[in-house]
């Protein structure tokens, strides 16, 4: 099973009430930031350079939870930064798994290891270790030796501990994807309940020449969709056919809203036209249309995950929800 069925209950519950409300434009998953200070400096990096003014600023504990009523999303991301450096950490995951909620805990790994006497095992909770390819390719990217084999442990005594761990990994440019199938390779030996892959974000603050066109990502995708069956891949199947060329998907901006200490990012993870105060305001302020249109120029070559994996969602029919179901099992 590459996800818990109650994560599906979670979202079908959710997705049906939305529908008999007769609401149209509602997000699936939340992008918490509490912060965004880091113990690394990767190159692909956005959030680092965008907030280096603003790093030592955390959102407070009531705020986050705030944030989470707002979106209402039945699953939480926590991201950062490095979220493993939020003061209130263990409180935020707590009080959202007494919540109902499912979270997924993006981490660079270096804390992870010291870091799990803070935290219990619960179904709704996932580690999502960040590793964007084998060893040394790994550490060139954090700009830190000994990083790789530091999250490799972490990720390790996670599995030992009885966590779900899942990892992530940002495809770039440069990456060589013989380099992807060693990483998979040993993540699938070491155990890892699912292997997330997306294209690199095109952040504006970071260099553009890491990252990848839309013919780029297609050539590089078509190789790595056919590991499906090999390894524990957790990338969306119908995301999958869009990132090999073989279906067309407009972007659903406010699917994956993110909230850091600035505020409601607007229009998404990627771009920053603006933070608002509330999730209201960020839903009513924002040209929704004029992103979807696809005609912005920052929009030309994206295809990353946060902005079509909800539109699979959105989209959904009852083909492919057969599909969505059998791939689930299949694992
Ligand atoms: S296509 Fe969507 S997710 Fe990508 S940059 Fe534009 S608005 Fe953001």
């Amino acid at each position: 099973m590459r996800f818990p069925l109650s994560l599906y209950a979670s979202m079908t519950r959710y997705l049906l009430g939305k529908k008999l409300r007769g609401e149209e434009q509602f997000p699936l998953v939340l992008m918490l930031e509490p912060t965004h200070r880091c113990n690394l400096t990767c190159s692909g990096c956005g959030r680092i350079r965008e907030y280096h003014e603003t790093l030592h600023q955390e959102m407070t504990l009531e705020e986050c939870l705030h944030s989470v009523e707002e979106a209402e999303t039945p699953v939480v991301t926590i991201t950062g930064g490095e979220p493993l450096l939020y003061g209130e950490v263990s409180a935020l995951v707590e009080a959202l798994l007494a919540r109902g909620k499912h979270i997924y805990f993006c981490t660079n790994g270096q804390l992870l290891e010291e870091s799990l006497p803070r935290f219990r095992p619960h179904s709704h909770f996932t580690w999502n270790v960040h590793l964007d390819g084998s060893e040394r390719i790994h550490d060139q990217i954090i700009r830190k030796p000994g990083g790789f084999k530091k999250a490799l442990k972490g990720l390790m005594a996670a599995k030992k501990e009885g966590f779900r761990v899942s990892t992530n990994t940002t495809v770039y440019r440069e990456t060589d994807v013989d380099d992807l199938e060693i990483l998979f390779q040993e993540l699938t030996e070491a155990g890892v309940d699912g292997i997330l892959v997306a294209p690199g974000f095109s952040y504006e603050d970071v260099s553009q020449e890491v990252f990848l066109t839309r013919q780029e990502i297609m050539d590089k995708f078509r190789r790595i969709r056919t590991w499906a069956k090999r390894f524990p891949i957790i990338s969306n199947p119908i995301y999958l056919d869009f990132l090999t060329g073989s279906r067309i998907l407009q972007c659903t901006p406010w699917g994956n809203p993110t909230r850091n200490p600035q505020g409601w990012k607007s229009p998404c993870y990627l771009i920053t036209d603006a933070h608002h105060k509330s999730f209201s305001e960020l839903m009513e302020k924002t040209d929704w249309d004029h992103y979807v249109s696809g005609k912005d120029p920052r929009c030309a070559q994206c295809m990353v995950h946060c902005g079509f994996e909800p539109t699979v969602v959105r989209r959904m029919t009852g083909k492919d929800l057969l599909r969505m179901i059998r791939w689930n099992l299949d694992a």
